[in-house]
């Protein structure tokens, strides 16, 4: 039986790690490999992304189940209401529940491709609060919900958004998975905002390791996260060569990390992309903030 989040989080420093389905069989093995590169080091748990529209949800549940019954490790699957009814949204709960997987990552989701507004289905959820809710009163599963440290895109205040954030925690959730974000200040001002709130679950720091110059710049033009001029500058010097770059991103993570611990943040979640070298050479180098982690491999 795996823990749920509720069982997870203490006083210790924390470290996650989530994957996307992938849409290839080259895809497939690299984050089976991945996989197993670190459940060696033995995180608090992986999660798998659901896609957008539920255009993979058999693939995540797969990965859900695999990484839950397979690698035996604690696993959270993402779960978006784009699309779907009241009744759809209690199926997929009963199979995640059928495999074993007792933890999800409640969210809204983006509009369907094409369309600029999230249009609630008929019989379905306008907000991934209203999601919480609905989970909460059907089960005792581990829920997370999404915080957005600089906003949600869609919302033009950002007060606002963080209304909403402490809404999803009031409706049951578990836990809060940040977006991505550069500026450790954004991550700095939500978790005192959580505080003065009065929300003490724990908020897990979403961590992009950087390694490639373009898919920063297509990352933070869809999540809005802003580039301090020390990463502008090094996406610039480092674009043409990728062994540099991926040396950069390592450290300038390595130095995020040690800043959010320094200001009191212990949980991070790590947004791998399915990569598992940058990671672990990442965290070797914090090896005495995060003495739980295994090295060994
Ligand atoms: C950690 C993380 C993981 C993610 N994983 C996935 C994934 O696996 N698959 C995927 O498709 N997407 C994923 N996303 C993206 C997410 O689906 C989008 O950002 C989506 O647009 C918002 O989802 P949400 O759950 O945050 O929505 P909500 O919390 O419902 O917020 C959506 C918008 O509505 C506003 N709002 C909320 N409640 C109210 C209210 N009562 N009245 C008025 N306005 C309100 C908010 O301010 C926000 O602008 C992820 C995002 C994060 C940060």
């Amino acid at each position: 039986m795996q823990q749920k989040i509720t069982e997870i989080y203490n006083y210790n420093n924390h470290v996650s790690f989530e994957f996307f389905p992938p849409k290839t069989s080259h895809g497939l093995k690299q984050i089976y490999q991945s996989i197993v590169r670190l459940k060696n080091m033995k995180p608090d748990f992986f999660s798998v992304t659901y896609g957008a529209g539920g255009s993979n949800a058999e693939k995540s549940l797969e990965i859900a189940s695999a990484l839950t019954n397979l690698a035996q490790v604690n696993c959270v699957a993402h779960l978006t209401c784009v699309g779907m009814d009241r009744d759809q949204v209690e199926d997929l709960l009963k199979s995640l529940d059928y495999h074993g997987v007792n933890n999800v990552l409640a969210l809204r989701g983006d509009p369907p491709a094409g369309e600029k507004r999230f249009v609630k289905p008929a019989n379905g959820f306008a907000y991934a609060s209203e999601l919480v809710r609905f989970i909460r009163e059907r089960s005792d599963m581990g829920i997370l919900v999404a915080g957005y440290p600089e906003g949600h895109s869609e919302n033009p205040s950002r007060d606002d958004d963080f209304k909403h954030l402490v809404e999803k925690v009031e409706a049951g959730a578990d836990g809060i998975v940040t977006q991505l974000f550069f500026d450790n200040r954004f991550l700095f001002e939500m978790a005192e905002n959580l505080e003065k709130a009065g929300v003490t679950v724990p908020l897990l720091a979403g961590i992009f390791p950087i390694s490639n110059a373009k898919q920063i710049i297509r990352i933070t033009e869809l999540s809005g996260a802003k580039l301090p001029d020390k990463l502008k500058a090094g996406l610039e010097r480092f674009a043409d060569s990728p062994e540099d770059m991926e040396k950069f991103g390592t450290d300038y993570a390595v130095e995020q990390i040690e800043a959010l611990l320094a200001g009191g943040v212990n949980c991070f979640h790590f947004y791998t992309m399915n990569r598992h070298r940058q990671i672990r050479e990442i965290l070797s180098q914090l090896k005495s903030y995060f003495p739980r982690l295994h090295f060994w491999e």
